[in-house]
């Protein structure tokens, strides 16, 4: 089933769930038993990301057919192009078709730590989106990636709009956006991307925070800002991890439950393969 699809008839928000594939070290099955608790919360889809842990990029494809195969839940995999040739990409794609994964994020990436990503025939995720559209068209819902707070590599808010309203126009049927704290941001950002033309439904992406160290983590990762609300929770609770891990559950929840009251086409949570931070929130809601 097309994603695109789920959005177009469900009433009310819908709920997906992010999971990331096991290290090299540990077997594939090590998720399936965090696949198992996730689907039994009945989110709309599951995604798998795609290399961000580094050398597990087989098993994306792997996952997300199990998940379709096992649980009949449509599959979101993510797939990223910076330093990929056209051949890699197509192979994965027969790949994901082969076991009736029919939805793809399409995502560049980021490039190298230690410097530029090697060759590859793709500059943007705009040039993914349209090589999957025009080498297999009607194969795949493809998705792609929003930064309400604007990507950090982007020279402004602005110049990043008019990248994502391209890459939307090459034919994205959904986004899904970067984790964000502020509601307020997120609120503004969709009013200007429809402002712009962008009519595809906005998924947002929530990430509760657990513990201090993954929130200068994330913050340094993907430049998502601190609201006061938060800051001064994360002060409060210094020196209680276990008070944080609750408060930033409770926060989560709020976030969520402010965007569900504000129309939010979608909540995605990134579920850091846990799933007990899931169930406690799917229950609130
Ligand atoms: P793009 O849309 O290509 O944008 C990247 C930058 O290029 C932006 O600054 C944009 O403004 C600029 N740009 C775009 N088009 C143009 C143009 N025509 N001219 C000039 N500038 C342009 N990473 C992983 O490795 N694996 C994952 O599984 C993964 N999952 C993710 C899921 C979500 C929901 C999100 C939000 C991010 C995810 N990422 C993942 C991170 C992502 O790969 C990085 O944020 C990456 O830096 C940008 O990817 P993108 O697809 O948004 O790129």
């Amino acid at each position: 089933m097309f994603i695109s699809e789920i959005f177009s008839s469900k009433k009310g928000p819908v709920f997906s769930f992010e999971i990331f594939p096991p290290k090299r070290e540990y077997p594939i099955e090590s998720i399936y038993e965090t696949i198992e608790e996730l689907v039994t919360l009945d989110p709309d889809f599951v995604s798998v990301t795609y290399g961000a842990a580094g050398g597990t990029k087989d098993r994306t494809v792997e996952i997300a057919g199990y998940i379709k195969k096992r649980w009949g839940k449509p599959p979101l995999a993510h797939l990223t192009c910076i330093g990929a040739h056209r051949e890699d990409i197509l192979r994965i794609l027969d790949e994901l078709s082969a076991l009736e994964v029919k939805n793809v994020l399409a995502l560049r990436g980021d490039p190298p730590k230690d410097g530029p990503a090697e060759g590859g025939d793709f500059k943007y995720a705009k040039d993914l989106v349209h090589f999957i559209r025009e080498q297999r068209p009607d194969v795949f819902c493809v998705a792609g990636a929003a930064y309400p707070e604007g990507h950090v590599e982007a020279p402004s808010m602005a110049c990043d709009l008019i990248n994502l309203k391209k890459k939307v126009d090459e034919g994205v049927s959904f986004l899904i956006t970067q984790l964000f704290f502020d509601n307020e941001l997120f609120l503004s950002f969709r009013d200007v991307a429809r402002s712009l033309g962008i009519g595809i439904p906005i998924t947002a992406g929530i990430m509760p925070v657990l513990n201090a160290k993954q929130i200068s983590r994330m913050v340094s990762l993907c430049g998502a800002s601190i609201p006061s609300a938060l800051a001064h929770l994360i002060a409060r609770y210094e020196r209680d991890p276990k008070g944080l891990h609750e408060a930033g559950l409770e926060y989560a929840i709020n976030q969520i439950k402010g965007l569900i009251r504000e129309g939010v086409d979608g909540i995605h949570l990134y579920t850091m393969n846990k799933p007990e931070v899931a169930k406690r929130i799917m229950a609130e809601l």
